[in-house]
């Protein structure tokens, strides 16, 4: 379980509040997706969750163990990162899938962490591209690159800043998907930010609208609703039911 408590945040001492008095938590094994416009402070509020910034005051607990006092290697066996634009060395497609076992090896990787390496390749069918270099993939192979080296390091907690940001719609189902199979099965826990609120709903298990660094409602898909749209976006939508889910669609236009 995640836990976070008031967490408050600033980019400097004189700047603006990013994250003001954000609480949240999330099971293991759930889904969360953070909504919000461009600049609402989602990918600041991951940078804190996995240390990278240093909240003004507030608490993260994992399982009950501060995050906010584990040292990187510490926090990176809890938690594995897959942010917007993800930098890959000059590596191959298996080395680069190797590196996410860098929290548990020393110099060298172990025969263990290769055979992990492997094995997340297969189950993403990235096997074909192993030897290939990463400068050479396209942008949809590079996100399940992305997400191979991640669950590599075998989180319990995965945290994705726009998973399907730059995707056309057939590698946005691929990513979904292997976002869910990856995760569910092995009870790992999701945090992520998505801008296509369709696709939330699709994945989602609890969603936390996110408005002037601000948590303003939160809860499972039912306070998904025109009216929280609108006041978190400021933009028309239409919810309406289609095969039995919600569906929105944009009623601005
Ligand atoms: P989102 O991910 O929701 O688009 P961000 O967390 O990136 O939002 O940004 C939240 C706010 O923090 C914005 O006003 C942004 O300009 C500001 N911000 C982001 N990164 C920095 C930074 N490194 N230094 C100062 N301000 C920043």
């Amino acid at each position: 379980m995640l836990r976070i408590t008031d967490l408050t945040f600033r980019y400097t001492r004189k700047s603006p509040v990013v994250l003001d008095n954000i609480s949240l938590s999330l099971k293991d094994g759930e889904i969360g997706v953070l909504l919000g416009k461009n600049g609402s402070g989602k990918t600041t509020l991951f940078k804190t969750v996995l240390g990278f910034e240093k909240p003004e005051a507030g608490q993260i607990d994992f399982n009950g163990k501060d995050l906010l006092k584990m040292n990187r290697r510490e926090r990176a066996e809890q938690i594995a990162y897959v942010p917007q634009d993800i930098q890959f060395g000059d590596l191959t497609v298996f080395d680069t899938v190797l590196l996410g076992r860098l929290p548990y090896f020393g110099l060298k990787a172990s025969k263990e962490d290769e055979e992990i390496a492997l094995k997340t390749l297969k189950e993403m069918g990235l096997e074909e591209l192993a030897m290939r270099n990463t400068a050479e993939l396209s942008g949809g192979e590079r996100q399940k690159v992305a997400i191979a080296r991640a669950l590599a390091q075998e989180p319990k907690l995965l945290v994705f800043d726009e998973p399907t940001g730059n995707l056309d719609i057939a590698n946005e189902q691929l990513i979904l998907k292997e976002i869910l199979r990856g995760t569910k099965e092995k009870g790992i826990g999701v945090l992520t930010s998505l801008h296509d609120l369709n696709e939330a709903l699709s994945i989602g298990d609890v969603f936390f609208f996110i408005k002037d660094g601000k948590i303003r409602y939160y809860g499972d898909s039912s306070i998904v609703t025109e009216l929280v749209i609108k006041d978190t976006f400021d933009a028309d939508v239409s919810i309406i039911e289609y095969k039995g889910k919600k569906l929105i669609v944009n009623g601005g236009l």
